[in-house]
């Protein structure tokens, strides 16, 4: 039977859906060498024990069809199955022998030490029950709830606690069956999960507590799973069946491996790029999956707002020129380079594009995958494209001068050029290009104006308004006396408690105009651009995110998170 799992459950809730059997229940509690696996004991059960339970004595592992199945010492005293048995009205009582390791670390749990514990003190125990006949299991736990509730002094409230602490955080995502095919389906259903939580990035992490799974969402990781047995060891298992997927040689484990490949999750199809790299413990798989339709359909839908995107749709309208997109890894800049181009698709232009990878598939678009194994470069691939009469050109990203220099002849040329750079923000860029060695004169004529962007968490609905402090106007630079509400993170179940949901972008839209062509061809140093910038009014990357805290599109920790705001100026991190 195979079973993914159900997060959270008990082994006692997942008997009760018939999602495991009795037998793999107890086997995943205590192994066939007496270790016991304190992950699976069941902290509602040990909570309903009633607090004179003689703990050192008898754990409490599983309460199924009318008996209680407890972990005992090798040689337990022969009276302490009767004696566990009146204390629970006269209830079945079936022993599973536990190792000394595992009695050791369950006498820290429950504070007590080994060496002051002894069979003799089984004769502690009373059996505080009046026999009661006839009670349903289910009567017999709910007044074992009833007295531990209205037991004070219960020590049991300690155990609690301790055992919370140990058991990872993690939820512990079992599969039932040891067949393959129901890993692979499992490993399937979890990738749709992840999806289904617009994560863009599955990590599967080999530790020793097995593997940890995390998912990234909204730029963010964060913890989802744990594949972990006591039955076989998962970790290779699978990241087996994720090479399977993604065509991958299982065989090869000591090399990294990149794969990619198209599946259908959750009825969308989407593409899975899977690279795997071995580690301490195994080898770690990482899994970005890449949906098919672009989400983005419009420059407003990226976050620009209206005011700057008459200046943007301009330079886009041009025939000839440069347009450069900046900002770091993961700051967006590949949805609006695939946002502007789908504008600028229609029949009567040839659209070529270089990059890698290629993440989206473009209708119309003819898109070149780098491929430098086959020689196939940025600037080899650009070169071939600007013989075949294209009309705009996209080149995933300016690395060296080589491609540079021919990006920015392709743009003096008669075509349209668009890139990226990997620059903080828009005045830099201009800085970045004069240092690779382009000359002045050539940036002032190609280029038409730099974009640059990050991405910043959007507040969920379940938000909370409040008035900015004192201190916290001052560092945006507003004034006091207006009625300034800014949002606060919540939580809530929709946006799996982390107070945000979905992304969107800041923008910093610098046009090459006059007066800043004339400053390039004197090779300006960096402030004397920025300044230029404030006086032609051109709204920062800080300034477009304070845009953004006033309408509560976004919170102020989340913009400081990803913009360096400092009182004297606004600086970009
Ligand atoms: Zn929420």
């Amino acid at each position: 039977m195979a079973t993914a799992n159900p997060i959270k459950q008990s082994l006692t809730q997942l008997l009760k859906a018939g999602k495991t059997t009795l037998n793999d229940a107890l086997s995943l509690l205590v192994d066939n060498t007496g270790a016991l696996n304190f992950e699976y004991l069941d902290k509602q059960l040990l909570s309903a024990m009633p607090s004179s339970w003689p703990a050192e004595q008898a754990i409490p592992l599983l309460f199924w069809s009318n008996k209680l199945y407890v972990g005992v010492p090798d040689n337990p005293d022969p009276a302490l199955k009767k004696t566990l048995s009146d204390f629970l009205n006269g209830c079945q009582i079936e022993f599973k022998t536990i190792m000394p390791e595992s009695w050791n670390k369950w006498f820290t749990l429950i504070g007590k030490t080994p060496g002051n514990v002894t069979p003799a003190q089984t004769t502690n125990l009373k059996p505080q029950l009046q026999p009661q006949p006839t009670l349903t299991s289910q009567q017999k736990l709910t007044q074992l709830r009833q007295q531990q509730a209205s037991s004070l002094t219960a020590p049991q409230g300690r155990l609690g606690a301790e055992l919370e602490a140990t058991i990872e955080k993690i939820p512990i995502r079992q599969i039932m069956a040891t067949d393959e095919g129901a890993i692979a389906n499992d490993v399937r259903a979890l990738m749709g999960e992840a999806l289904s939580q617009r994560a863009s990035d599955i990590h599967f992490e080999p530790t020793t507590k097995g593997l940890i799974v995390r998912f990234r969402i909204d730029g963010i990781l964060r913890d989802a799973c744990r594949y972990f047995s006591t039955v076989q060891d998962l970790r290779k298992v699978v990241i087996a069946r994720i090479k399977i997927i993604a065509d991958l040689n299982i065989a090869e484990q000591r090399q990294p491996q990149d794969g990619r490949v198209t599946e259908v999750l959750g009825g969308s199809r989407v593409d899975l790029r899977v690279s795997t790299l071995p580690t301490l413990h195994g080898e770690k798989c990482v899994i970005r999956i890449l949906p098919h339709d672009n989400n983005y359909t419009s420059l407003i839908d990226l976050g620009m707002p209206k005011s700057r995107i008459a200046t943007y749709e301009e330079w886009l309208s041009r025939s000839q020129g440069m347009i450069l997109i900046t900002g770091p890894t993961g700051s967006g800049k590949t949805s609006t380079l695939y946002t502007s181009l789908a504008k600028l698709v229609d029949t009567t232009k040839n659209v070529v594009t270089v990059e890698d990878p290629v993440e989206y598939q473009l209708a119309r678009v003819n898109q070149v995958q780098v491929n430098v194994k086959a020689g196939l470069t940025f600037s080899a691939g650009l070169r071939s494209i600007l013989r075949q009469d294209p009309d705009i050109v996209m080149i995933g990203e300016i690395r060296d001068l080589e491609t540079a220099e021919i990006a920015i002849q392709a743009a003096l040329t008669g075509h349209l050029v668009l890139s990226t750079l990997h620059t903080n923000d828009a005045a830099s860029t201009i800085a970045r290009l004069m240092d690779m060695g382009i000359e002045p004169y050539l940036i002032s004529s190609a280029l038409i104006g730099v974009v640059a962007q990050r991405l910043v968490r959007k507040v969920c609905s379940c938000h909370q308004e409040y008035q900015p402090s004192v201190e916290e106007l001052e560092l945006l630079n507003l004034s006091s006396s207006k009625d300034e509400v800014f949002a606060k993170a919540v939580g809530c179940e929709k946006c799996n408690g982390s107070g945000y949901s979905g992304r969107e972008g800041i923008f910093e839209i610098m046009p090459v105009s006059e007066s800043i062509q004339q400053m390039i061809q004197e090779r300006p140093n960096l402030n004397q651009i920025k300044t230029e910038l404030v006086k032609l009014g051109v709204p920062s990357l800080a300034h477009a995110g304070i845009q953004k805290v006033r309408k509560r599109k976004t919170t102020l920790e989340e913009l400081l998170r990803v913009v360096s705001i400092t009182k004297q100026g606004q600086e970009e991190k």
